[in-house]
């Protein structure tokens, strides 16, 4: 690896390395692997770049085992882009071959089928066939709901889909979904440093939504929501004349009604929804004005702790993850709520994967709507 644009080689000759990023780092918090710190990654990278480290296994891998939870990033006194860093020297490294294996499998399984787990295109429709209705597909509708691949092909998180849908049916919203026509975001193979194979993915995308006239993409992901709203315009060089909204922000604003739930709850902000896409306020918002009790965890908002499942790390370091997850439950459990509630798929099912004893249960905010909404 021997290039960085001008602009990121000088970010990282701004560190000071005060260490002040070691507080919020998720790794170094559960492992206290020094390296792992953003100071420790940005020192690795310095020295590749000048030609002092050889590329060895460990050296590639401080590139990559990282949740990409940008708590750093927030952290830095000195404004370093760690994240647009990392991610620069990814693609480098992906260039030149050094991409770890399981990220390379991912990268080939998304480009033969268009999604993350490798099965048929079809099976995109798998949330709503238990269904006693199924949510509109093809045709002009004002908004695409852009569902994702961690809703559409893994059981835990049906339930937001199905929850989505059935609110926009509810509120009257003009709506369909691509069904087999949608493919990955892209967002995993754009961290991973795979730039080209992300944006054939975007391209595909932005084409599938302008055929279908829409003037608005809704997401239940933070990391969908990311990707169109932000690495797209990037990776195609253009505007992409569509509204990108996160259910989040539908959800603050369109006043459905809903029955009081007893108890507390708490609210974890997913890591490309808070820090990656300044949505703090509209979940919190709309929980409050439907009379919660919203309790906040320690690490709230901006220092949000990442749920374990961020970035690649399920491919990479599935234990890491367990540890975060783990960590973040324990800071619910701190609170007294009887309820975790976030609006990303990806953080349910890494949050509800933790075994406790602990009575708190993790939902996501569509499903809470969904299961509060007053129905007569
Ligand atoms: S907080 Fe910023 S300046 Fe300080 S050590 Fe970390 S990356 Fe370097
Ligand atoms: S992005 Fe998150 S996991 Fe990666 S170095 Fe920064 S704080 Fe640590």
């Amino acid at each position: 690896m021997n290039t960085l644009t001008i602009q990121l080689e000088d970010a990282l000759y701004r560190c000071n390395k005060c260490g002040f990023c070691q507080a919020t780092c998720p790794y170094y918090l559960t492992t206290g692997e020094e390296w792992a710190v953003a100071r420790g990654r940005l020192r690795l990278t310095r020295a590749i770049l000048q030609g002092k480290l050889p590329l060895s296994d460990g050296a590639v891998r401080s590139m990559y085992q990282c949740f990409s939870c940008r708590a750093c990033n927030v952290t830095c006194p000195s404004g370093v882009p760690v994240d647009e860093i990392l991610i620069q020297a990814r693609t480098e490294l992906a260039r030149q071959g050094y991409l770890p294996e399981p990220l390379a499998q991912m990268g080939r399984t998304i480009a033969t089928t268009g999604n993350l787990t490798g099965e048929a295109a079809d099976a995109r429709r798998s949330w709503w066939q238990n269904l006693d209705w199924a949510p509109p597909q093809g045709g002009k509708h004002e908004t695409v709901y852009f569902v994702g691949c961690v809703s559409s092909f893994y059981p835990q998180a049906y339930g937001l889909p199905q929850s989505m849908a059935w609110l926009m049916e509810r509120a009257g919203t003009d709506y369909a979904v691509l069904g087999r026509d949608e493919v990955c975001c892209g967002y995993p193979l754009y961290v991973a440093g795979l730039e080209a194979e992300a944006r054939a993915l975007a391209q595909a995308n932005v084409r599938t939504v302008r055929e279908a006239g829409a003037r608005r993409v809704m997401t239940t992901c933070p990391s969908c929501y990311r990707a169109w709203r932000e690495f797209y315009p990037h990776l195609l060089g253009e505007e992409l004349g569509v509204e990108v909204v996160h259910s989040t922000q539908w959800l603050a604003e369109a006043g459905l009604p809903l029955r009081p739930l007893e108890g507390k709850v708490t609210y974890h902000d997913p890591c490309d929804l808070g820090r990656g896409s300044g949505i703090y306020d509209p979940p919190r918002e709309f929980l409050k004005s439907n009379g919660l009790h919203l309790v906040e965890m320690s690490n709230t908002r901006a220092e949000a702790l990442c749920c374990g499942g961020g970035g690649n790390m399920e491919s990479l370091d599935l234990a890491a993850g367990h540890a975060v997850a783990q960590l973040r439950m324990q800071q619910a459990s701190a609170t007294g709520a009887e309820w975790v509630v976030t609006a990303c798929p990806q953080c349910k099912r890494t949050l509800s994967s933790v075994r406790s004893d602990i009575p708190l249960r993790v939902v996501d905010i569509v499903e809470l709507a969904r299961k509060l909404a007053v129905t007569d």
